[in-house]
C-alpha cells in the first residue's frame, strides 16, 4: 500500500483486504476441493460448517444453496467469511495445503456465497419483509412452533446473536439487550474496516432479526433495566456481554490528547467519514496481539507516514497471528521489540516523544528494563493496544453468586454454557477468556440448545453434515458438537458440571 493513501482517497485503503470473487473464479477455486470423506476443515470450524458440502454447490454454479448449507450452520457466516483467521482455521487443516502448499480458499468461497444471497436479499436497513424473502429463498429453517418461553439475551454481540438465532429457530423467544445503538458487538464497531465493513456486521443483525428476534438497542443491563427484572420477565437469561473498554498503560503522559485506546482508535474509523479521523504523522502503537496489529495496519491504511508497533518482547514473542504480522510489514508499518514505554512526552500539550527502555529477560525469567538503557523517540500521536478490561466486577454486581475462573471468565459448561445460576447461561469472551468471532457464535448456539434442553429435555444436535454421511457415529457432530462427543467418549455425561478449561 503506497504511503500516504487514505482509506477514502481513491488509491485508498478503504477496501477489504480480499476481494469478492466473481462467479467464475468462485467456481474455478470451488474445483481444487478434494471433496474429502470426514473432512478435517469441518472439525476446524468451530461452528461445523460442511464445507466440502457448500464448496460442491458452488462448483456447481448453486451458491444459493452454498449459502443455506454455510448459514444453517453458523448465523455469522457472512462476518465469519471476512474475519475468521482461517489460516489457522478451517484452510489451515484443508488437505490441498499440505499437497500444494495452497489450501482451497474456503474464506473467500464462503464470502462469494453469503454475498450473493445478501444481494438477492437487499439485507439493510430495518427491512420489512425480510423473513419472507428468506423463506421464499429457503435461507433459513423454518423456526419451531413457539414454546411460550422468552429468554433474555444481554448483549448484541456475536454470542448474542449466535444465541438468539438458535433460540429463535428452536421456537423460543429471545429478545436481545444492547447497550449500544447498533447491535453486532465488536464486528459493528471493532474489526478493522480492510477486513470487514460495519455494514456486512448489521446486516447480518437483519438477518437474525427476520428469525422474529426482538432488539432493545441502547438499554444496557444494570443501568436501564436491572437483572432482578429481567429474572422475573424471562425464563432464562444468557450473558453475552463481551469485554469492555481498552485497557491503559498508566504511564505518565497517558491523559495527553493523541493518545487513544485501539479500541476507541477502531471504533472511530466505523463511526465517522475516514476525513475526520484524527492520525498523526508518527504513530506509535503499543502492545503486539493482533489488535496492535489492526491498528498499526489501520494507521497505515489512514495515511500515517510512519506507524511503529512498540513490544516489550521479541520478534518470535509477538502473540499476534504471523499471517496479521506479515500483512502489516507489507503495509509498511516498522517494529520496534524489546522495548517498553516509560513515559509520553509532549511540546505545548501536544504528544512530541515517548521516552523509552531496552528490556530483557533475566535469570529469573522476568521481564526488566535494561539499566541505562534509556531513550526518547519523536511520535505525534500514540495508541494503546495492550488488551480490553475484563467484565468481572461488572457482572459480580450484576450477579453476586456468579461463579467465575481463575481468568476472570464466567464459569461455565463447556456443552451447555450453563453456569452455576439456575436459568443463566454464558457464552463469547466474558465467558471463553476472549477468542474469536467464530467461538462467540458457535459458544452463542451451543448455550441456546443448553436452554432448549432445559425446557424441554431435548438434546439437538447437528446440522446434518452430508459430507459425512457413513461416519461413524452419524454424520452430524463435527465442530460445533466435538465438545459433547468428546465429553461422551470419555464416559462423562455431556450434560453433568464440566466447565470451560
Ligand atoms: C480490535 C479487535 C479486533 C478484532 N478482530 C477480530 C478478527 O479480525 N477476527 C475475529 O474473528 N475476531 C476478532 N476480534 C475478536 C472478536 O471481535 C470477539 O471475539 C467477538 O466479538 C466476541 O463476541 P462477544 O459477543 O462475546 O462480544 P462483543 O462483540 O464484545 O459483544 C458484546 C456486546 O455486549 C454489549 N454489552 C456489554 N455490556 C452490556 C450490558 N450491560 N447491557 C447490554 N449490552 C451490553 C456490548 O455493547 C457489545 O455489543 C477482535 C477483537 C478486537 C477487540
Ligand atoms: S480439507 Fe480442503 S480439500 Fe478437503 S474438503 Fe476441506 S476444503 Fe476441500
Amino acid at each position: 500500500m503506497p504511503a500516504g493513501a487514505r482509506l477514502d482517497s481513491p488509491a485508498a485503503g478503504m477496501a477489504e483486504l480480499q476481494p469478492p470473487y466473481t462467479s467464475q473464479q468462485a467456481v474455478v477455486e470451488a474445483q481444487r476441493c478434494l471433496f474429502c470423506f470426514d473432512a478435517p476443515c469441518i472439525q476446524a470450524c468451530p461452528t461445523g460448517i460442511d464445507v466440502p458440502s457448500f464448496i460442491r454447490k458452488i462448483a456447481h454454479g448453486n451458491p444459493v444453496a452454498a449459502a443455506r448449507t454455510i448459514l444453517s450452520a453458523n448465523i455469522l457466516g457472512a462476518s465469519c467469511a471476512r474475519v475468521c483467521p482461517t489460516e489457522v482455521l478451517c484452510e489451515g487443516a484443508c488437505v490441498v495445503l499440505s499437497w500444494e502448499g495452497d489450501p482451497v480458499k474456503i474464506g473467500r468461497l464462503q464470502r462469494h456465497a453469503t454475498d450473493y444471497v445478501f444481494e438477492q436479499l437487499d439485507v439493510a436497513g430495518d427491512r420489512p419483509g425480510l423473513a419472507e424473502q428468506c423463506s421464499a429463498l429457503r435461507i433459513l429453517g423454518k423456526p419451531a412452533a413457539s414454546s411460550g418461553k422468552r429468554v433474555a439475551i444481554i448483549g448484541g454481540g456475536p454470542a448474542g446473536l449466535g444465541c438468539a438465532a438458535e433460540l429463535a429457530q428452536l421456537g423460543h423467544q429471545a429478545v436481545v439487550f444492547e447497550k449500544r445503538p447498533r447491535a453486532g458487538g465488536l464486528n459493528t464497531h471493532g474489526v478493522a474496516v480492510y477486513k470487514m465493513k460495519p455494514a456486512t456486521g448489521l446486516a447480518e443483525v437483519e438477518l437474525v432479526k427476520s428469525l422474529g428476534v426482538e432488539f432493545r438497542c441502547g438499554v444496557e443491563v444494570g443501568r436501564d433495566i436491572s437483572v432482578a427484572q429481567l429474572e422475573k420477565e424471562f425464563d432464562a437469561i444468557f450473558i453475552g456481554m463481551g469485554f469492555g473498554g481498552g485497557l491503559r498503560l498508566g504511564i505518565p503522559g497517558g491523559d495527553l490528547p493523541e493518545v487513544i485506546t485501539a479500541l476507541d482508535f477502531i471504533e472511530q474509523i466505523h463511526t465517522r467519514p475516514a476525513a475526520e479521523v484524527r492520525v498523526g504523522k508518527c504513530v506509535a502503537v503499543i502492545g503486539g496481539g493482533n489488535t496492535a496489529i489492526d491498528a498499526v495496519t489501520q494507521a497505515r491504511r489512514l495515511g500515517a507516514p510512519s506507524a511503529t508497533v512498540i513490544y516489550h518482547r521479541g520478534e518470535n514473542d509477538l502473540p499476534a497471528y504471523p499471517f496479521e504480522y506479515e500483512l502489516a510489514k507489507r503495509d509498511g508499518a516498522q517494529f520496534l521489540f524489546n522495548a517498553a514505554a516509560l513515559e509520553i512526552l509532549a511540546e505545548e500539550g501536544r504528544v512530541s516523544a515517548l521516552r523509552l527502555a531496552r528490556t530483557r529477560v533475566n535469570d529469573a525469567g522476568a521481564l526488566e528494563t535494561v539499566p541505562g538503557s534509556e531513550w526518547v523517540e519523536p511520535f505525534d500521536m500514540v495508541i494503546e493496544a495492550i488488551g480490553q478490561e475484563k467484565q468481572t466486577e461488572t457482572l459480580r454486581r450484576h450477579f453476586p453468586a456468579l461463579e467465575f475462573d481463575e481468568r476472570g471468565a464466567v464459569q461455565c459448561h463447556a456443552v451447555t454454557g450453563r453456569t452455576n445460576l439456575p436459568r443463566v447461561f454464558a457464552g463469547g469472551d466474558c465467558a471463553n477468556g476472549g477468542h474469536e468471532v467464530v467461538h462467540a457464535v458457535a459458544d452463542g448456539k451451543r448455550a441456546a440448545r443448553g436452554i432448549h434442553a432445559m425446557f424441554s429435555g431435548e438434546t439437538v444436535t447437528g446440522p446434518v453434515q452430508p459430507s459425512r454421511l457413513g461416519v461413524a457415529g452419524g454424520a452430524f457432530g463435527s465442530g460445533l458438537d466435538y465438545r459433547r462427543r468428546f465429553l461422551e467418549q470419555h464416559s462423562q455425561s455431556a450434560n453433568d458440571g464440566v466447565v470451560h478449561g
